[in-house]
């Protein structure tokens, strides 16, 4: 007995190899019928047996090729054709019109042993792809996504690569970046005066220059990296050094898992992320005594690492490339450099050597950051690799591209029941980030589809995204609070709706009062939200400049914490630097000058870094915090007392219990791991509470936790863990940064939302 089925596939099913793959199932099961792009998704009729048939749904639902993301399949049966055979029917332009970009790919195992074949024709080729992976997104000009789009339009194929391209049969059908040696693009090498250097065997030439300890600019997949040999102190301290960024931690990238697992804790969770198609960098808990120079991750616990996901890369560990520090290759804080000679003008005084090749990068893309805490890997930093999956929305929402916050800053675009999200753009403080933001809105719209004419920004009239929302002719503003949008971005990844309690954790975030918050408790839902309580609020002197000096927040919290005895308890620990009398500062804050006042919870944690001699001052937002989590040491005997107040409905979440504890503790020598440990507990509680006193008035159990300080994996594991213990619901960012780099879906969602309310 015949059957014939028809099936409707959607989700990332198109440009990733699928229906090649479908193609072969068939055939192994002899049936026929056909598949075809289309714009609802992937069209496959087939006929055959009725075990064939079941056999056949099965393997689309499970054994799909790694790039596919299958959200839903219909079936439905119809009547028999009998035809016997099947095939690929070219699509209508309909249909490729709809062709989701897919982000770029790690290079997968065949073509990695394709790679070290000597008898492939490929052997050694360092721009080796397949269906399965490579460049995607990184290479686009236009859509639809298709060859003659992208920055391979000018390498005509090959006939053999021709063959593998229009074959249905063959791993490289539609691979649309598909090249070898006697038609693909190829590598070039440059000193730093930008002359050419051509050595018998340029990569045996880069792996004894990286052994000499010179610098080298790496041309990659979504932008250049500056790379060193890992293992030698010097030339990790003069990469630094050129670069001007003193301290802040560099990833590495190492040649495989086993050397992963020599340099940092590597668990299954872990090794499953590090080892994935989109090749993330993974913070990973480093071992002392590792081979890797100490100035890599200086004072961190973690190290950043990576594994080869560029023919490039693995070439290089095949040469006998020791582990290798890769930092994007720009300026401290400027966006990534893509183009030849953007990179030799732009980084002529960092790298000795410049390893670039004729394939255009098109789309920036940094490096993307993972890591596993509370159970689940959480994106940090989401670029290549994720970008530009888009974020699955629980409803349909109406069109709005929002601009983001102004550091770590992504923009968003909504539209239907997606979001897209953008690669990571940085900070907005250059004209090159800025030139990268206004060519990602242009990105963003082609890849979504959609050019909106609402247009959501932050509530901070001088950001650069809020200035730019202003002058956006025929577009609707809608201003979306910082935290309110923390909020809103974790419930829409989670696909929550409806009123939630929000614990938004972070630096800086503009208040409706014009104040700087940044511990803040409140009751949102998408379109709105109210403040119920925050940290009680401390004078910070010296305003936005505590962010880089840190003794600044700890000034404002002894004051607090002390009253008017703060001065003889800031003497006591030598916290003020000789400039500065705590006379001066407390007439700086009765007379408000060059003060301000703040709930932030990151300064709270910078504050008490401070108090616990970590460190005074900084290199970069957050250095202090990150120290205090990383000396937390062993499980503290007990938590730093805090208090939790109500003054007209408004909750307090008072830190100087804790801050006059710490400092007593710690002149009576309690190490400072075990205070730090027991002010992690402290921070945690003191939010349950507040939480769990805001549900009883509420009824509201559901808590959406969101902003920088969740990066912090104590934080957010014993967060969850008091949260539950509470009998509430505890919510927090995977797919997503807890950061300021989700702040973009945030203000998107909530602006759709309350247009689409408007509407209803
Ligand atoms: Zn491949
Ligand atoms: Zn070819
Ligand atoms: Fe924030």
């Amino acid at each position: 007995m015949i059957h014939r089925a028809r099936y409707i596939v959607t989700g990332t099913v198109q440009g990733v190899g699928f229906r090649p793959f479908v193609y072969r199932a068939a055939a192994e099961l002899s049936l026929a019928g056909f598949v075809q792009n289309s714009p609802d998704g992937v069209v496959i009729e087939a006929e055959g047996s009725r075990e064939a048939l079941r056999e056949f749904k099965y393997r689309l639902a499970q054994s799909h090729p790694p790039l596919c993301r299958i959200h839903t399949i219909y079936e439905h049966g119809i009547p028999p054709l009998h035809e016997t055979s099947f095939s690929i029917v070219q699509s209508t332009d309909a249909g490729y019109g709809t062709v989701d970009i897919t982000p770029d790919s790690a290079t997968c195992s065949m073509c990695v042993s394709e790679l070290f074949d000597p008898h492939n024709r490929r052997y050694l080729y360092p721009f080796i792809n397949c269906t399965d992976c490579g460049p995607r997104l990184t290479i686009v000009s236009d859509i639809p996504y298709d060859r003659k789009n992208t920055t391979m339009s000018c390498f005509p194929l090959c006939e053999e690569c021709s063959e593998e391209y229009t074959n249905p049969a063959d791993r490289r059908f539609h691979a649309e970046p598909n090249a070898c040696p006697a038609c693909g693009p190829s590598l070039m090498l440059y000193d730093n005066g930008g002359r050419r250097v051509q050595p018998s065997d340029i990569f045996q030439y880069l792996c004894n220059s990286i052994k000499d300890g010179k610098i080298i600019a790496l041309k990659g997949i979504g932008g250049f990296h500056l790379c060193a040999d890992a293992t030698q102190e010097d030339a990790v301290a003069r990469l630094r050094q050129r670069k001007s960024r003193e301290e802040k931690p560099l990833a590495i990238m190492v040649k495989d898992a086993d050397a992963a697992g020599r340099i940092a804790v590597l668990g299954p969770d872990e090794l499953d992320m590090l080892e994935s198609p989109q090749r993330p960098i993974m913070l990973l808990k480093k071992y002392a005594g590792s081979p890797i120079a100490p100035s890599v991750a200086p004072g961190v616990g973690d190290m950043g690492i990576m594994l080869p996901y560029t023919p490039i890369h693995h070439i290089l560990f095949f040469y006998g490339s020791p582990p290798l520090v890769m930092t994007s290759a720009n300026r401290s804080d400027e966006p990534i450099c893509v183009g030849n000679r953007e990179a030799i003008s732009r980084l002529s005084g960092i790298a000795d050597f410049f390893l670039v090749h004729n394939r255009d990068i098109r789309v920036r893309c940094d490096d993307s950051i993972v890591v596993h805490a509370a159970g689940l890997p959480r994106v940090q930093r989401r670029a290549r690799g994720f970008v530009p999956t888009p974020i699955q929305l629980s409803r349909s929402l109406p069109d709005v591209l929002a601009l983001g916050p102004h550091l770590k800053s992504t923009l968003c675009i909504v539209t239907e029941n997606k979001a897209f999200l953008s690669p990571h753009i940085g900070d907005m403080n250059t004209p090159e980030a800025r030139d990268f933001f206004h060519q990602s809105i242009e990105i963003m719209q082609k890849i979504s589809r959609s050019r909106p004419s609402i247009v959501a920004c932050d509530m901070h009239p001088d950001y650069y995204a809020t200035r730019v929302a202003g002058q956006m002719r025929m577009c609707r503003v809608i201003h979306v609070q910082h935290h309110h949008a923390h909020i809103v971005s974790c419930m829409a990844e989670n696909s929550i709706t409806g009123t939630v309690i929000g614990i938004a954790l972070d630096g800086t975030g503009y208040g409706t009062d014009g104040s700087v918050w940044g511990g803040e408790l409140l009751v949102a839902d998408e379109e709105a939200a109210k403040r119920a309580g925050h940290v009680s609020s401390f004078f910070m002197p010296g305003g936005a400049r505590a962010v880089y000096e840190p003794w600044r927040s700890a000034a404002g919290l002894l004051r607090k914490a002390f009253g008017d005895s703060w001065g003889a308890v800031a003497e006591s620990i030598g916290l003020l630097p000789d400039s500065m009398r705590p006379e001066i500062i407390d007439r700086m804050a009765e007379r408000q000058i060059n003060c301000v006042k703040t709930s932030s919870m990151g300064r709270v944690f910078d504050g008490v870094a401070v108090l616990l001699g970590i460190r005074a001052r900084v290199s970069f937002e957050g250095q202090a915090a990150m120290e205090l989590e990383a000396c937390a040491a062993g499980r503290s005997e007990y938590c730093l007392p805090f208090a939790v107040t109500t003054d007209n409905d408004m909750i307090g979440i008072d830190y100087s219990p804790a801050v006059r504890s710490a400092v007593e503790m710690s002149q009576k020598g309690v190490p400072r791991g075990d205070i730090s440990r027991a002010f992690h507990d402290a921070a945690a509680r003191s939010w349950a509470e507040a939480a769990s006193l805001l549900s009883r008035r509420t009824g509201i159990e559901r808590v959406v936790l969101s902003g920088g300080c969740f990066q912090n994996r104590i934080l957010l594991e014993h967060m969850v863990a008091e949260l539950a213990g509470r009998g509430l619901k505890p919510f927090a960012h995977a797919h997503v940064p807890a950061n300021d780099g989700g702040i973009s879906l945030g203000q998107a969602v909530c602006a759709a939302a309350i247009v689409k309310a408007e509407g209803d």
